[in-house]
């Protein structure tokens, strides 16, 4: 059968003299970090220029800065603004409101919030559903799961990536965060016998550190380029879905940077977590260069990304500080909260591979149009010579014509992000934007809205969102709103729910 299969693969869907060329791809996903937290400038002035923030000056990450110079970063990208909604985004290609995994996933409750709608998808991703991966294994890719999961509760099918397509597992399981970061705390598994902080955050697969120096960033990179180059040793393109742990919280410091920042003046916290981002800098160029070594670099793309806004410790979720100059951070319905780092790149550029003919890649350059996760999918079934079965919705669009910085007229400048879930009941919202108009709407005012349920904002004009337009704006809060309501009609979505649990709250029109 398998034979078949790739039989089926290589001669059917494919001619073999692409298939021959097929590109590997990384897709190196960190969490939790926000457009500002890297020595890469992603804003830019007026005229297009990439303009420098201290924040920028604060942290280092010089692989980040050698895969910019490679390719090209986007600086209006935009992800869910918590873990597991952006992973089953890119898993599926579907927004959160209509894949329904719209909250982070626990890994044994059901934590829609007090007036969430309690049947969201909490459970995550399913054996039987279209994901990337299964379809790149269909069509005889070798699929590398390395890192943090997430995408299913603890009893799951989604808790294993194996379940949802992946040949490989290292490390992924329904824990959205490590218990350790260090080996010497076995990665927050029992050591002599004594339970980790947060046993569910254990972090399976990596006994071979346990008790060593072994930093969590560095393991997982030995591991994901030994499997690289098990797959080349067996003549596979690979996907590798490579997903740090860090830099999410706890923000355990790296020793091998601590120095870096022990004179900045920051908290114990803030520099703890500039070495997880230095240490996730390192993994990138270890990875670089051992795609270099292969001898395989030119023909594997790199797509660089986080998965939500910053969770920095500097500053707090709906105020200028983590994400400056941008408003808020991970969690937050302000920019802060969804906009974060993308860097596309061939590991090495030569514009005389086909690959790279095929979709070259300018170097140093920067894109401006809204892009989101969901571009992620159909991009790579693209590249790779795969497709979705008829009947999956994909509401991403490619991006081949902005990866090759031109901008594409075809796009809808779209995002919605669609948050019906809060521990606190003010804090239930969906936002919308469209080119540089964004709507934020609460179900539940309060003091974080104003009072209002609407928040109306141009971001050219006003980019760290702090000149409230929606009661000098009212045609075009109106339009924004309506065009809010139809988008999550057409997914979709659930809404949360009234006192009595039920009734659903639906967002109204001004
Ligand atoms: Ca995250």
């Amino acid at each position: 059968m398998k034979f078949l299969r790739h039989v089926l693969a290589s001669c059917c869907l494919l001619a073999p003299s692409f298939a021959a060329l097929r590109p590997n791809i990384v897709i190196f996903l960190v969490d939790d970090m926000g457009i500002m937290d890297t020595s890469v400038p992603f804003l830019t002035d007026a005229e297009g220029r990439p303009e420098r923030y201290p924040l920028n000056d604060f942290y280092r990450t010089p692989n980040m800065e050698r895969l910019a110079a490679r390719g090209i970063r986007f600086n209006n990208f935009c992800a869910m603004s918590v873990c597991s909604p952006t992973r089953a985004s890119i898993m599926t290609g579907q927004n959160a409101a209509r894949h329904l995994t719209t909250n982070w996933i626990n890994p044994d409750t059901n934590n829609a919030g007090p007036h969430g709608p309690p049947q969201w998808n909490w459970r995550g991703l399913t054996k039987g559903g279209v994901t990337l991966p299964r379809l790149l294994q269909t069509n005889g890719y070798r699929t590398i799961h390395v890192g943090k999961g997430h995408f299913g509760s603890g009893e799951s099918e989604g808790a294993d990536p194996r379940n949802l397509g992946f040949d490989v597992n290292v490390a992924g399981a329904a824990n959205g965060a490590p218990g350790s970061y260090y080996g010497r705390q076995n990665f927050g598994n029992p050591v002599n016998g004594k339970a980790g902080r947060i046993p569910g955050n254990a972090v399976p697969g990596l006994e071979k550190y346990h008790g060593t120096d072994t930093f969590l960033s560095e393991a997982l990179t030995l591991e994901a380029n030994a499997r690289v180059g098990d797959a080349v040793k067996a003549g596979k393109p690979f996907v590798l879905y490579f997903a740090h742990y860090a830099v999410h919280r706890p923000f355990n410091s790296d020793p091998r940077f601590a120095a870096h920042y022990r004179d900045s003046g920051k908290s114990p916290d803030a520099q703890a977590f500039a070495t997880l981002v230095e240490g996730m800098d390192k993994s990138l160029g270890d990875l670089l260069d051992h795609l270099d070594r292969l001898g395989i670099a030119e023909n594997t793309l790199i797509l660089f990304l986080g998965d939500n806004g910053s969770d920095s410790p500097i500053g707090d979720a709906h105020h200028i500080a983590s994400a400056a100059p941008l408003r808020g951070k991970k969690g937050s319905h302000y920019e802060g909260g969804v906009r974060v780092p993308f860097i596309a790149a061939w590991a090495r550029a030569d514009a005389n591979t086909a690959n790279q003919k095929r979709l070259p890649i300018p170097a140093g350059a920067i894109q401006r149009q809204l892009a989101s996760v969901e571009d992620l999918f159909p991009t790579v079934l693209a590249l790779t010579g795969a497709a979705a079965p008829p009947g999956h919705l994909v509401d991403g669009a490619r991006l081949d014509t902005l990866l090759s910085g031109k901008s594409d007229s075809t796009r809808r400048d779209t995002f919605l992000m669609h948050y019906p879930h809060s521990p606190h009941r003010s804090d239930y919202w969906t936002s919308y934007r469209d080119g540089d108009w964004k709507v934020i709407y609460h179900y539940f005012p309060s003091k974080v809205s104003g009072d209002s349920h609407y928040q109306l904002f141009q971001l050219a004009q006003d980019p760290s969102e702090s000149n409230n337009l929606a009661a000098n704006e009212p045609a075009k809060l109106r339009q924004m709103m309506a065009a809010l309501r139809a988008k999550l009609a057409e997914h979709g979505a659930l809404f949360p729910v009234a006192d009595d649990h039920v009734t659903p709250v639906k967002p109204q029109l001004p």
